[in-house]
């Protein structure tokens, strides 16, 4: 085969996808019997996942909102409302297996239940046997077997938890944040309603993440139906590419260390990725060299952000309850929520934040704050 892509999420999904369009021969190896299963996600997308993808109506979409709301430790809410990007809230099993049906239509092989155990330079073992392949793709998540091929570490991972329960908060299309850290050192958790008496609630934080969700459940009174757990990177990779190999998506950590998304982060990777394999297939170099432009490429398209999300994060973690709560202040003020409002976008953080820095010099203060600790 061409393209042997260990695991069968969004990211190895859509790579699959691409290839077998352009003709290659294409086989994914998923260890579990069902695409999208276990999801662990909660779903809540932008609006350039779906330009990404493409075909936005047969993507899983429940529904869109534009509004969110902050809750500070003391209860102080900020309350916003953006102009500029609507979020969606997905069905990620959905999300998955439409991008297993473009693969399969064009072309792709997809092993269910056929779990990788290792991999070497073209070679597959897997749970049912041994392949050959001219390049080897690790889009397996955390647990990267082709990361430790390649002799990278993994990424730093924080656990995360959440639950489907029955809660409702009276307002369907508002997503609500907890920031503080009794509530999730280090992170936050959020509530995302999914109809009237229903909402996916979660939390990723330092410490025991299912924890602080039970203390969460037991304020909130949410009855727990169903219940995941996974983790998240909240750093990317020394290196992402190994003679003809590559790793996408969580393997490699691609995902915003300030909001835990990684669905955008991974696919704009994964198009990199898809322009190196092309090249490497059409010219038959698979050598270190070839394949070390696919990070070249993510580290120009994703790579800033990806590490300016990096430093936020490691600055977050060391906010007080009592700063959560005068940040939350400084930012409700009409000329900071209209530039929140106008600017705010899950996918680049970072553009916001130094637009409201520059407008209001006090939040200036708590970056110094948090800076000097
Ligand atoms: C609680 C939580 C909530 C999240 N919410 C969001 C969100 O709202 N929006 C967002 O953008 N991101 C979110 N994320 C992050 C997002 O889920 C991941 O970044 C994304 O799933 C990464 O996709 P991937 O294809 O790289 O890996 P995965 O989705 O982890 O897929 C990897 C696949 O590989 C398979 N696999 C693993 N090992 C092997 C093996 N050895 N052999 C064969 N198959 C294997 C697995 O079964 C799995 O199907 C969330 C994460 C968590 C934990």
């Amino acid at each position: 085969m061409d393209v042997a892509i260990v695991g069968g999420g969004p990211v190895g999904l859509f790579i699959a996808a691409s290839l077998s369009k352009m003709g290659y021969s294409v086989t994914v190896f998923e260890e579990h019997s069902d695409i999208g299963n276990p999801s662990h996600c909660s779903g809540l997308f932008s609006e350039h996942i779906l330009e990404i993808v493409g075909e936005k109506e047969r993507r899983g979409i429940l529904k869109a909102t534009r509004r969110a709301e902050i809750m500070a430790p003391d209860g102080s809410l900020l309350r916003i409302k953006s102009s500029s990007s609507r979020v969606y809230v997905v069905n990620r099993v959905e999300f998955d297996r439409s991008l297993a049906r473009d693969a399969i239509n064009n072309g792709a092989e997809i092993h269910l239940k056929e779990r990788v155990k290792a991999v070497s330079r073209r070679f597959i073992k897997t749970s049912w046997g041994e392949y050959r392949s001219k390049i080897i793709v690790g889009a397996e998540g955390i647990n990267s077997v082709v990361r430790r091929e390649i002799l990278v570490s993994p990424p730093k991972i924080i656990g995360a938890a959440q639950v489907v329960a029955n809660y409702n908060y009276g307002e369907e299309d508002l997503v609500r944040i907890y920031v503080g850290n009794e509530v999730a050192p280090g992170f936050f958790a959020w509530v995302i309603p999914l109809g009237s008496d229903m909402a996916k609630i979660g939390l990723a934080s330092y410490g025991n993440s299912w924890l602080f969700l039970k203390k969460l459940l037991r304020q909130l009174k949410a009855h727990p139906l169903s219940i995941s757990a996974g983790g998240i990177p909240v750093s990317t990779v020394s290196r992402t590419y190994g003679e003809g190999m590559l790793i996408v998506g969580d393997a490699a950590g691609q995902v915003k260390a300030t909001s835990g998304g990684g669905v955008y982060p991974s696919l704009k990777s994964a198009q990199c990725a898809v322009k190196t394999i092309e090249r490497a297939l059409e010219s038959g170099d698979y050598s270190r060299t070839a394949m070390k432009k696919y990070e070249d490429c993510w580290r120009r398209e994703i790579g800033k952000e990806l590490s300016n999300a990096q430093y936020i994060h490691r600055q977050y973690r060391k906010i007080k309850d009592v700063d959560f709560n005068n940040i939350v202040r400084e930012l409700n003020r009409p000329d900071m929520l209209k530039i929140i409002n106008e600017y705010g976008d899950i996918d680049y953080p970072s553009k916001v934040v130094w637009k409201l820095l520059k407008k209001n010099p006090r939040l200036i203060k708590y970056t110094r704050i948090i800076a000097r600790k």
